[in-house]
């Protein structure tokens, strides 16, 4: 059988399909014999989220303070609210049924009824009547986690994959990204870029599909369910071929990225952890141009601590030996979300409270991330950016908050190296004020990726809109042009790290725009250096 999708990132895989297990906690119903001890395991297991919710205040008062450790203080005390705990027992006590069930469909019914109130506090306590009965079921339950049903490499299908799911993921057990929905620009997809596997979108596979041998042509976007053995054959040969391919590439290693007639451009990598730096080394990468920070939060069940952020980014940075990091500040928001954070639903999340709105807004976070970073910088080559930046009054809040925490790293006598600052472009208001912001940065970094959402007016994560979301469009290429003439003017070098970057049907287009870098995935360095090595701007 052959399903036909699109494709995220090409490839041949073969080996078994697996449909992601969402460990979601199924609620069943049944009936106990001895209804006190039930109401015994609830009142352990209501102690026990207590105690949880008490690590993480704790947690969240050192790194976030007060103001936002303050949520779980709440969660604690509704779950010794009365009305809550006396619907609870009560109905394990007359309808003699299981706690999960009297849990689950308690905090069902009052999510209804606080959602149905016309007090906005009130109102917004829904999500937490939810989540706290959430809490207890999974204690009641021993807390499942998602994750993959299998001990071996598997074609991993499922519905969507949210960012958060992703980063949890064993790597080592995955062959290839096959969903249901996600779209080119999504997280998914670009993790499937980084590992070098193909990725399907857009697939409709049924449920029945889960343990059958199958074969992911990422380059047709195909799968090819329980193939016959003469599709097998061709599929392994090609596969073969690919990899030939990649050793003759890895040859590029140790050559310059320089043009035919003398032009040379630095080609580093996106990350997202710490992980990634092998294959930023294999493939010879200059540098780290994107290094998303964001993955240390999503990876996380709650906050990472300066410490834990300061490893992260030392680590990185000695490995890579002096070359350059630039890590970019925080990205959450939008597709990518985390459950400690609550950021509450919004009705355009990509237009919402993201990025640097986030750390502009709660700078008690942005400021445990800036003095990791500045640690580190002492061990390393590194850069910030931040994203998502409309105006050049926030360049300038930004630079008076790094004062603070640099003055406070100098009052505790804490080194820190010299740490070049640029910002990302990725919005239209960033490029129209390319020439006022490239005076105040070391350098731009363009985020083709949003920069085309928020240009075509676009939202990158609608499968829908895949033929409309067009990152070659002539307002997008202009938007390019544009910033990097002015960044140029005001004093600033200019790089890409969007997707675009790694286009090499682009890279002749880039060079004679003059851009100074480009960053892209891990596993595309060595084809866009040959791109470079193989292009003549003479002509
Ligand atoms: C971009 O928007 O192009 C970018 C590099 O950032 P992200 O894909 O992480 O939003
Ligand atoms: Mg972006």
């Amino acid at each position: 059988m052959e399903l036909q999708g699109k494709s995220v990132f090409g490839g041949i895989a073969i080996g078994k399909l697996s449909i992601y297990n969402k460990g979601e906690n199924v609620v069943k119903r049944s009936k106990v014999d001895d209804v006190e001890a039930e109401v015994k395991r609830f009142e352990e297991a209501k102690e026990t989220a207590k105690a949880q919710l008490k690590g993480l205040y704790d947690k969240a008062m050192k790194e976030v303070g007060e103001a936002n450790a303050q949520i779980f203080d709440v969660h604690q005390m509704m779950l010794d609210d009365l009305d809550y705990v006396e619907s609870i027992e009560n109905m394990i006590r007359s309808q003699g049924i299981n706690a999960e069930f009297a849990v689950a469909t308690t905090g069902d019914n009052f999510s209804e009824m606080f959602a149905a109130m016309d007090d906005d506090y009130m109102r917004a306590r829904a999500a937490d009547v939810k989540d706290i009965s959430n809490r207890v079921v999974s204690v009641l339950q021993g807390a499942e986690e998602g994750g993959i049903d299998s001990s071996e490499p598997v074609i991993l299908v499922a519905d969507d994959l949210a960012p958060s799911e992703t980063v949890q993921l064993d790597k080592s057990l995955v062959l290839s990204f096959v969903t249901r929905h996600g779209s080119t620009n999504s997280h998914t997809a670009i993790l499937a870029r980084t590992m070098n596997i193909p990725a399907l979108i857009g697939i409709d596979y049924s449920d029945d599909v889960n343990g059958k041998f199958a074969i992911v042509d990422g380059y047709e976007g195909k799968l090819i369910i329980e193939p016959d053995e003469e599709t097998l054959k061709i599929y392994e040969e090609k596969k073969h071929a690919d990899e030939e391919k990649a050793r003759l590439l890895l040859e590029l290693r140790g050559k310059e990225n320089v043009t035919l007639d003398g032009k040379k451009i630095n080609l580093y990598a996106n990350i997202g952890g710490v992980g990634d730096v092998a294959d930023v080394l294999k493939n010879d990468a200059g540098g780290i141009g994107l290094f998303r920070s964001e993955f240390l939060y999503l990876g996380s069940n709650d906050f990472p601590t300066e410490e834990e952020q300061f490893k992260a980014y030392r680590t990185v940075a000695e490995n890579m030996a002096g070359k350059k990091v630039i890590i970019r500040t925080l990205d959450l928001g939008a597709d990518k979300q985390v459950d400690y954070f609550s950021l509450g639903n919004e009705e355009n999340p990509a237009l919402g409270y993201r990025a640097i709105r986030i750390c502009l807004t709660q700078p008690e976070i942005f400021k445990t991330q800036l003095r990791a970073i500045f640690r580190a910088s002492y061990y390393g080559n590194i850069s910030i950016m931040y994203p998502m930046i409309i105006s050049v009054d926030e360049v300038h809040e930004i630079k008076a908050i790094v004062a603070e925490v640099k003055k406070e790293l100098d009052e505790a006598g804490i080194p820190y190296g010299n740490v070049e600052q640029g910002i990302m472009i990725e919005t239209p208001a960033a490029v129209l004020m390319s020439e006022e912001l490239g005076k105040e940065v070391d350098f731009f970094s363009i985020g083709t990726n949003d920069l085309t959402q928020y240009t075509l007016a676009c939202d990158r994560q609608n499968p829908k809109l895949e033929r409309f979301n067009d990152a070659h469009h002539p307002a997008v290429l202009k938007a390019i042009q544009m910033t990097i003439e002015n960044g140029h003017k005001g004093g600033a070098w200019v790089g890409i790290c969007g997707e675009l970057g790694a286009d090499t049907t682009l890279t002749e287009t880039f060079l004679r725009m003059g851009v100074d870098e480009l960053s892209v995935s891990p596993s595309r360095i060595l084809a866009v250096r040959e791109k470079i090595r193989t292009t003549d701007l003479s002509k």
